[in-house]
């Protein structure tokens, strides 16, 4: 079963035809409506509709280019959009096509036609994001997984670059692991990934932030517009989070509770020296930092400069 009744989002300049599409799926799908071009973009990005009814033909802003300008933008790329067209406008239906759309009605609207056709796209679409959430999820955590982290931090190191921001990662390790597993046994170690997963989200707390698991014990965060100074915020904040737990681990080598060992690395796009980054750098950098983490004793962290960053000498 889907769990949610799908939102269908009309824009279309008439008001008899938005009343008549309205009456007649709202009984079965939340309704919204916009009667004017930039109303039904704005609707579109803050109310994420399950799909979409455009009108082709509408004063200043065009059908057409309302289509446009979804695929254009992350936030609505991927939401359906039916063409309403007129009855025989076959060059209409084609080019609604050729812009993203995938399908169409014809104006006047038959109402078998106009369920039958939103009932089989919002499920589809609901199916297909189901899917995509469910590939990009770790099984054990709920956090999301390696694939998902990729794809997510290659995209903000684009973002970070074009807007110029700053962009931090933090690697988290867990401290002596494999001894925890060896006393405690596998379940209990499992169960002990998805409290370190919960402490995690906790201190990453910001809906940009992304939490994920980057594999075994590892977990990786990405935390978009932060600099150097907000990522040890964060990291000391995880710190304090667990020794605050005080999960019993009376086989660790430094402390008798649960610790993580971090690694991190903070880029600001705004003064990079260096060519664009990849995520491989990245990785590699806060690796780096862990690893220094690790020999200094575990329970911490360290910070991996950045060439072209100002103020190395404070943190070295
Ligand atoms: P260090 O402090 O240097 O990080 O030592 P460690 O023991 O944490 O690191 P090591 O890489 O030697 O061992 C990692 C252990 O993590 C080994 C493995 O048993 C455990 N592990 C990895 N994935 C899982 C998992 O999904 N479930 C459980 N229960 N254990 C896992
Ligand atoms: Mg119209
Ligand atoms: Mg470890």
């Amino acid at each position: 079963m889907l769990s949610h009744r799908a939102k269908v989002l009309i824009i279309d300049d008439d008001v008899t035809t938005i009343r008549m599409m309205a009456d007649s799926l709202s009984p079965d799908y939340e309704v919204i409506v916009a009667t004017a071009a930039e109303e039904g973009l704005r609707q579109a990005r803050t109310a994420q509709p399950d799909l979409i009814l455009l009108d082709v033909i509408m004063p200043q802003i065009n059908g057409y280019d309302v289509c446009r300008r979804l695929k254009a933008d992350d936030l609505t790329l991927k939401i359906p959009v039916i063409f309403v067209t007129a009855l025989d406008a076959v060059d209409q239906q084609t080019k609604g096509f050729e812009l993203g759309a995938v399908d169409y009605i014809t104006k006047p609207i038959e109402v078998a036609l106009l369920h039958a056709r939103v009932r089989s796209h919002t499920r589809l679409y609901q199916q297909t994001l189901q899917l995509e959430s469910l590939a990009a999820t770790d099984p054990l955590t709920g956090l999301a997984n390696r694939r998902k982290f990729d794809e997510s931090i290659n995209h903000e190191i684009e973002r970070s670059h074009r807007l110029q921001t700053t962009l931090s990662l933090l690697i988290v390790d867990i401290d002596d692991f494999k001894a925890y597993n060896d006393h405690y046994g596998h379940g209990k170690g499992d169960d002990c990934l998805v409290s370190v997963a919960r402490l995690l989200k906790k201190a990453a707390l910001r809906g940009t932030d992304l939490v994920s698991r980057l594999g075994g014990e590892e977990f990786g965060i990405i935390l978009t517009d932060t600099d150097r100074n907000g990522a040890q915020v964060i990291a000391r904040h995880i710190l304090d989070l667990f020794a605050e737990a005080a999960y019993p681990h009376i086989k660790a080598s430094m402390h008798p509770y649960l610790t993580v060992s971090m690694g991190f690395v903070s880029i600001d796009f705004a003064n990079l020296t260096d060519n664009l980054p990849d995520e491989r750098a990245l990785i590699d950098a806060a690796d780096k930092a862990l690893y220094r983490a690790k020999n200094g004793g575990r329970n911490r962290f360290c910070y991996e400069p950045w060439p072209g960053d100002t103020d190395i000498e404070k943190w070295a």
